[in-house]
């Protein structure tokens, strides 16, 4: 049922995937990464959803990350006296930080009430995923005064891009700050941080996570969601304090233009696994599958061509959380995601003898990898207490599949995300030899590895210690 495949799935979780059994079937089908979207729902459901996640995952025998994902600074219109309005191209329309009543035809108030001093006259702003666009005639006080340009609907509380990036909002809001608080009392293996400009950003939710996080001795990855125009250029002071990234096609389409982003896709891909962090796709991958039980062909492509630049995983949003086919868009996924694996040449990977390796332990997992391609190993095994090791070793392309064995679940589960990884849970507190053995049978039991097999182990010597790796041993399965 469960296809073999190295690429995760991210699944948000939503009213269409909350019932146990379902999202048991989910993740027994392929969900690696279950999304919370902070942006909707109050704290004590991402509470009974987190603890569902455990359940169910418990139930499915396989380990899932939860990634908290922060709302960020909600730049909104207000609310319409009908609920909406209808915008007809070459019609004023003014966004109003002051107005307190209803909106109407002539204008709207707002949520964010910085708008007026961040923008100018000849500013283009796209409401509502880019689908209306406005053009800035001037600023009047907390008026902005604008022209139509693309009309349509306009509903209660659309968000608000500005063409090329530059609003002010800050990326952590006093909201974002309790639901760190909220995600650390579940141990969320992952937070996303929505709309960083910058690293500083970003360090400032590690800062709060750690503290929030601290009682339980916990230590989430930071994901720093790419969706800003102008956090583009900082790509790489922004991969340098976070765990990973996602790239948020959604917003940052609205922001760069659509045309743009196919390219800084792979760029983003590129640099993240160049700097030893881990990327997610995301928006719109299956989108028709929202309400269809196929994806289209573009949609298998896109999916596909992901695979094939090297993302750890591609991620479902309104597919899982509030469409028709949650499950049979996980199975259609995770069949793409195994197609372009196959067709994937791990040779283009870029020569590992061009980098420059310090560490013993780094050195030990590439040295893991060259040995397990050139004796044909049916597997890597890496036993890791902090999961550098199979960090290290998935950022390269090799087709032998990496099992990480630790002795700690919340390692465990971080590694979900990690392509080519299969992160297992084990006991190595035992001695060297016990534990050696232990993997083995891990092996076999799996059916990875048969009498003769050769796999290769990497383990640190005293074992135990994070960042301990020092061994490389050569097995042939007894
Ligand atoms: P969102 O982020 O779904 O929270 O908006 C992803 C994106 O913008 O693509
Ligand atoms: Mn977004």
């Amino acid at each position: 049922m469960r296809i073999r495949r190295a690429t995760k799935i991210v699944a948000t979780l939503g009213p269409a995937s909350s019932d146990p059994q379902l999202l048991e079937r989910m993740i027994a089908m392929g969900v690696n990464v279950v999304r919370l979207n902070f942006s909707h729902g109050r704290a004590e459901d991402h509470v009974q959803r987190a603890a569902m996640v455990r359940e169910a995952a418990q139930r499915a025998g396989r380990e899932v990350a939860i990634m908290a994902d922060l709302q960020g600074p909600k730049i909104r219109v207000g609310r319409f006296a009908n609920g909406r309005v209808m915008l007809q191209p070459g019609q004023g329309f003014v966004l109003d930080a002051e107005r307190t009543e209803a909106g109407d035809e002539a204008g709207v108030g707002l949520d964010y009430k910085e708008l007026p001093r961040d923008v100018k006259p000849g500013d283009v702003l796209l409401l509502n995923d880019g689908l209306i666009e406005l053009t800035v005639d001037a600023v009047r006080g907390e008026q902005v005064c604008t022209t139509v340009r693309i009309g349509g609907e306009l509903s209660n509380n659309k968000g608000i891009n500005k063409q090329g990036g530059g609003l002010t909002a800050p990326a952590l809001t006093a909201k974002d700050m309790e639901d760190i608080k909220t995600a650390m009392g579940f141990q969320a293996d992952y937070v996303a941080v929505s709309f960083p400009k910058n690293a500083t950003d970003m360090e400032m939710a590690r800062q709060l996570c750690n503290v929030a996080a601290a009682p339980y001795r916990h230590k989430p990855g930071l994901i720093a969601k790419m969706e800003r125009a102008e956090a583009v250029p900082l790509l790489e002071e922004i991969l340098r304090v976070s765990d990973g990234i996602m790239v948020a096609r959604g917003d940052l389409a609205v922001e760069v233009g659509n045309a743009a982003v196919p390219a800084l896709q792979k760029k983003m891909i590129r640099m993240a696994r160049d700097m030893d962090k881990v990327v997610i796709t995301a928006t719109q991958m299956m989108e028709s599958m929202i309400t269809n039980p196929v994806p289209t062909r573009a949609e298998v492509s896109d999916v596909a061509n992901a695979v094939l630049d090297g993302t750890d995983a591609v991620m479902l949003s309104a597919e899982t959380a509030a469409g028709k086919y949650p499950l049979e868009t996980v199975q259609e996924m995770a069949k793409i995601c195994a197609a372009a694996e196959a067709a994937e040449d791990p040779e283009q990977d870029g020569n590992p003898r061009a980098q420059t390796l310090g560490r013993i332990d780094q050195s030990i997992a590439m040295g893991a990898l060259f040995t397990a391609h050139h004796l044909g190993a049916k597997a890597i095994v890496a036993m890791t207490e902090s999961g550098s090791t199979a960090l290290w070793m998935s950022r390269h392309r090799i087709h032998i599949p990496i099992y990480a064995l630790t002795p700690k679940v919340a390692t465990q589960r971080r590694m979900a995300l990690y392509r080519n990884v299969r992160p297992l849970l084990m006991d190595t507190s035992c001695d060297r030899d016990t534990a050696l053995e232990q993997a083995e049978s891990h092996l076999k039991a799996r059916g990875i590895v048969q009498q003769g097999d050769l796999y290769v182990i990497t383990c640190g010597e005293p074992m135990g210690q994070p960042g301990g790796t020092n061994m490389l041993k050569i097995c042939r399965a007894r």
